[in-house]
């Protein structure tokens, strides 16, 4: 049976001052009906996942090298961020894909790379406001999926994240209809890869400008298996009412 899923992503926000929230998530949910993962910096893996040890609360990270090791000045492997507790990784978030250059082809590398340390990789697609303005969503969303997806891929191994470009932090949401259009895309193309049923199973999250006021909403279109939310999981009293609203459809 799947398990709905919400992830935080905390950007490059949190010091060791925000471990607070990370504690209050931690007690706030003792038995939740769905997943609830956060992904803190790099920095504060360690104690995050500390302080979330012995509660259904999961920490992960938000980008990972395709090596396991090497002479890569100032990055950080999969397996170093498994060794530091993180049970899961951001990949190709169109924040690293702009700012970092990142190509389809190096984020299915570090899918692979998330795997094989036993990560769970979570794979961010999203067009551009340009490519939505020019109908380019569903064949953008489609390359994009097909050549960032690993070989190896499985409904436990992988969880993809939409997120429209132009949504991310702008307060900007698809309508309904758009948001089930390229999620009932990604769960056709997933199909022909994977089969039916490790489509099936496989989450495929929503992500920007998820906030408590439209989670519910959000969380009742068709194929939506939750969330990718940015700036409303920086406090657990905003995260909280999302993944309450989550509970709420599971
Ligand atoms: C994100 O960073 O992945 C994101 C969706 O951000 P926000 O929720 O702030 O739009």
């Amino acid at each position: 049976m799947k398990r709905k899923l919400v992830a935080g992503n905390w950007k490059m926000h949190g010091t060791n001052a925000d471990l607070a929230e990370v504690a209050a998530l931690a007690r706030a949910h003792p038995d939740p009906r769905v997943d609830i993962l956060l992904c803190p910096p790099a920095t504060l893996v360690v104690q995050a996942a500390a302080l979330a040890a012995d509660s259904p609360l999961a920490i992960g990270a938000q980008d990972c090298h395709p090596a396991a090791s090497g002479a890569h000045t100032g990055d950080i492997s999969a397996p170093m961020l498994a060794d530091a507790g993180a049970r899961a990784v951001i990949l190709g978030h169109s924040e690293r894909r702009e700012n970092h250059h990142e190509s389809n082809d190096l984020v299915a590398d570090k899918a692979r790379a998330a795997q094989r340390a036993g990560l769970i990789a979570v794979i961010c697609l999203g067009e551009t406001l340009a490519e939505r303005e020019a109908a380019q969503t569903l064949e953008v969303i489609a390359a994009d999926l097909r050549a960032s997806l690993p070989e190896g891929a499985t409904a436990a191994n992988t969880v993809i994240a939409y997120e429209p470009v132009w949504a991310i932090g702008t307060g900007l949401t698809p309508t309904a209809a758009q948001i089930a259009e390229v999620h009932g895309l990604i769960r056709s193309l997933l199909a022909e890869r994977l089969g039916e049923g490790e489509a099936a199973g496989l989450r495929l999250l929503y992500g920007g400008s998820v906030k408590p006021a439209n989670a519910a909403d959000i969380f009742a279109i068709a194929d939506v298996d939750g969330a990718l939310v940015g700036g409303a999981s920086l406090k657990a009293e905003d995260f909280s009412p999302i993944i309450k609203a989550l509970e709420a459809t599971a």
